[in-house]
Parts: structure tokens; sequence; C-alpha cells
């Protein structure tokens, strides 16, 4: 045996300074140029050596020939792909510790660990950045905004499917949990489940295809006029179908546009009625729409302000963390209003050695009761570091940049005779107003169209994803890492789209990078 982990385990204290100076060296680029790639790829090995090549080689391998080839998509605050967020300094170090320690956060037991204590404030401390009621201090780390809407969905289904049971006044049954999804469903004389949503994002179909609503049976009741917008009318008269168990899904920043899906108080009221009238679960995607409530009651963000209002009258939230909170991948969030109502759902049954001393504190959950998996990582402690160090106004400044970026860039484009900022709007104010930290770009010209992401890309000054809009390509930036700086990326993204737009028809073949 080769490797010596007493000898490896003293370079610990190292490695926060060692992964710090390496993201500062590559802040600049963004993606690793095609040589890197091709050599980190010839070096991977084809099978196990199984003397091993030891702890230093392995490092000179990973250091030398793995990290050249990997993109900078959360260090550089020029890459706009997705929505990658970053990873601030006090998440890096609390990340650096939860592998040193390797907590498993699964049990909540007092006398072995602080970790499940942390993990419940630290949800106490979102729930404060977001705005919340204490009532709304029930949930759980994830491994993203994907599990979440997974855990929404499930609690959404045992909500509605009980609530139709009531109804029917079916006694026996009690649970999905217990009894299964057809059993409660024949029970309660449904048909099947559906959500009825506006533009949800792609994760939410695939937790409806899990979970058994299929994913057919998500179906769009948005308004003619606006795709994101709820036709409350057409909304009723689908809950009025009172054979299926519906759920009802906001998508709270849509992934394309970065838009709202509802515009306040008023219409989230109308939505609450109309799912306690039926029935229904109301669930919200706030995946990095939710953290606009952290923002200031000032003008400038009050279109985005509406958007997120009322939204403490839902039943749950999935949101992620490794977005715009900036900790490493993976930590998503949920919460529910429903207390217990999880507990009915993941409940780890008949372990007698995975239940919490007598001195459990009843108030804070053993996670794997509550959530998806048994074992779990202690991702709950970058989250804390980062609130901690940073506050609400420090998340709150690096939010106001990155919309202000977004809105500089938009304002560019749209006054720009050769691209389209999307949705396409009359008035540039409005639009501006409803720019998010997303902008959505084409060109007009429908040849430099097809080819804008792949020479956008190819630059590798920037990164933004290719998407598509109304039927044609379109390119999305999405700002999300807490490097921002309006004014000089600002300069970096228009000194691109004009340069690519002054290519014209050339195709730009070889990445190049630094
Ligand atoms: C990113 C995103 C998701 C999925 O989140 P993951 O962290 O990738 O699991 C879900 N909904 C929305 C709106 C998103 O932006």
């Amino acid at each position: 045996m080769n490797v010596n982990i007493e000898a490896s385990a003293k370079d610990h204290g190292q490695l926060h300074q060692t992964l710090w100076e390496i993201s500062q060296a590559a802040q600049r680029a963004v993606l690793p140029d095609a040589q890197s790639l091709a050599r980190a790829r010839a070096t991977l090995p084809r099978s196990l050596d199984g003397n091993g090549i030891g702890f230093d080689a392995t490092r000179r391998h990973i250091l030398e020939d793995i990290v050249p080839a990997l993109n900078h998509s959360s260090i550089s605050p020029n890459y706009y792909g997705f929505v990658t967020g970053g990873v601030t300094p006090a998440a890096l170090f609390a990340d650096s510790l939860v592998s040193a320690y390797d907590q498993n956060v699964q049990v909540h037991l007092t006398e072995h660990t602080i970790a499940t204590d942390v993990e419940f404030v630290a949800l106490g401390l979102l729930v404060d950045l977001l705005g919340f009621d204490l009532e709304w201090q029930n949930g759980t780390f994830t491994t993203g905004a994907t599990a979440s809407n997974i855990l929404g969905l499930a609690c959404g289904r045992e909500y509605v499917v009980r609530t139709a049971l009531a109804r029917k006044g079916v006694a026996p049954i009690k649970s999905v949990g217990e009894s299964g999804l057809f059993e409660a469903i024949q029970a309660a004389g449904l048909s099947g489940l559906r959500i009825l949503s506006t533009m949800p994002h792609s994760s939410l179909v695939k937790a409806a295809g899990i979970l058994g609503f299929g994913r057919a049976n998500v179906k769009d009741v948005s308004s003619k006029e606006d795709p994101l917008q709820f036709d409350l009318e057409r909304l009723e008269s689908e809950l009025q179908r009172q054979d299926k168990a519906t759920i009802v899904a906001i998508s709270c920043g849509e992934v394309n546009t970065g838009h709202f899906a509802t515009d306040g108080i008023r219409e989230m009221r109308a939505l609450r009625s109309l799912c306690d009238k039926y029935g229904a679960w109301l669930h919200v995607d706030g995946a990095f729409g939710i953290f606009g409530r952290i923002l200031p009651d000032t003008p400038e963000f009050s279109t985005i302000k509406k958007g997120c209002e009322g939204i403490e009258l839902a039943d749950s939230l999935a949101g992620d963390a490794h977005k715009f909170l900036n900790v490493p991948y993976d930590c998503g969030f949920f919460f529910s209003r429903h207390r217990g109502l999880a507990m009915d759902v993941f409940q780890n049954a008949n372990a007698a050695y995975l239940t919490g001393g007598k001195s459990e504190v009843q108030s804070i959950p053993s996670p794997l009761n509550i959530g998806i998996e048994n074992s779990r990582r202690f991702r709950a402690l970058p989250v804390y570091a980062s609130l901690l160090a940073y506050g609400s106004s420090g998340y709150q400044v690096i939010l106001q940049k990155q919309i202000r970026l977004a809105r500089k860039i938009a304002g560019w484009v749209f006054d720009h005779p050769k691209y389209n900022a999307l949705p396409e709007e009359n008035d540039k104010q409005e639009m501006l107003e409803r720019t998010f930290m997303v902008v959505l770009v084409s060109a007009k010209d429908d040849d430099l169209n097809r080819r804008l992401a792949a020479n956008i890309n190819a630059t590798s000054k920037i990164f933004v994803s290719g998407t598509s809009w109304k039927g044609r390509p379109a390119c999305r930036i999405a700002i999300s890492n807490w490097r921002v700086d309006e004014d000089r990326d600002f300069d970096i993204i228009r000194e691109v789209l004009e340069n690519v737009v002054e290519m014209g028809d050339e195709r730009v073949e070889h990445p190049t990078c630094r």
C-alpha cells in the first residue's frame, strides 16, 4: 500500500490557501483550451493501478493534468452559462472543513455532534434572509433545486391525495407514504395526479415523472398574452375537474428570461384561495428567483420584489444555495409550512439504530426522516459560514450589482441595430425594470444567430448558454457570481458582442484561452 493517509493529512492546513491561489490565478479564463482537454484526457488511467501511484504522484497528476482542463464556471465572474454561482471565501473555508471532518448529518444526536443543530440554525438564517416567518423554518438542505422540487411534489402529493380521501370520507388509508399511491388514489376515487403551471423548469417535469404524476400531466395554464403569466380563469376551470388531484407550481424566476410568474400579493392571494377551494397544493420553484426578496424596497427593484411578493402564502418552496448564495455544489434547500408532513412521506421506518437518543430535542427533526437520503454531507456549514460572514447586506450588495450589470447589458442590446433583447418589448424602461440577473439575447440576422452562442463562447472571454426562444436560437447571459463588477464586466461583454457582430459569418472553430 503506497498511500500514507497520515502524511497527506498534514497538508490540509495549506489546502484552503492552495485552492484559493489556484482560483485567483484562473479568474480571467472561462473555458479550458482544446490542448489542455486533450492532454488531460490522454492522462486518464484505463484501469486501476493495484498498488496505487501514491499521494504525491496523484496530487501532481490532478494539479498538472486535470485542473488545467476544468472550466472556470464558478471561479470566473464572466462565466454566464446556466446559473452556476461561485464560491465565497467563507464558503470555501467551511467546505474544506466539511470534507476534513466528514460529518454524517443524518440523525439528530445531541451528545455526539453539533452538526444537526448547525444545519437547523442555517435553515433559520436562510429563512431570515428571505424574510419569511419562523413557521417556514421547517425544511432541509438538499442536493439542489431538482431534489427540492421532488420534495415539494412528494409533500404536495401526500397532501392533495389525503385531502381527496378526507373529502370522500375514506377512513382506513391514512397516507400515500404508508399505503402507496395506487391504493390511495383508488380509494379516493381519483383518476390521477397533475401539475398546473406556467413555464416550469425542466426539473419540475422530471420530478413529475419520478413521482407518478407523469411528465405528460404537467399542464400549461398560461394566459394568451404571456406564456409565464397565469390565466386565473383557465386555472380555475382546470381545478374544477376534481377527478385529478392537483399541485399548482409557480416559476418564481423562469430560467430563460429570469422573469417571474406572479405579480404581487393580490395575485398570490387569488392563487392561494383557488388552491384552498379545490384542495390543491401550492408549490414554488424559486431556485434563484426567490432571492429577489432580499432587495431593498426602492423603485429600482420594485418589479422584481413584486415577483417574489406573497410567496409566504405557498405550501412549499424549492431553492438553490449553489446558485445565488455562492456556496459549492451541491446544495439546495426545501421549506414547507406544513410541519410533520415531510415526516409522513420520508419516514425512515423501523431502524432502531438510527433513532436519536433520549435527549433528542424534538424541535429538530432527524434529517433522514424528512428528506431523500439517509447519510448526508454537512452541506449546511458553507451556507452557515457564508451567511454569518456577509449577512443580508453583503448578499444584497452582490445581487444589486448583478441586476445592474444585467440591465446595462439589456439596455445596450435593446438599442443595438443587430441584436434583440428578449422577450421583445416595445417599452425600454419596462423591459429594464423587468430585468433580473438574466439577459436573453438573439441576433436579428438568422445566420449570425445560429452561430451566436458558439462564436461568443469561442472567444473564451465570456461563456453563455445557448437556448431557444419562440422557435429561434437565443443566448442566455446569467449573472450569478459574487465577484461581479458592473463596469468591468459590462465592458468585457459589450466588446465580445461587438466583435461577434463584426466577425459576421466567420466561423470560429478552435476555442482559444488565456
Ligand atoms: C437550476 C434550477 C433548477 C434545478 O436546480 P439544480 O440545482 O440544477 O438541481 C430548478 N428550477 C430552476 C428555476 C432553476 O433555475
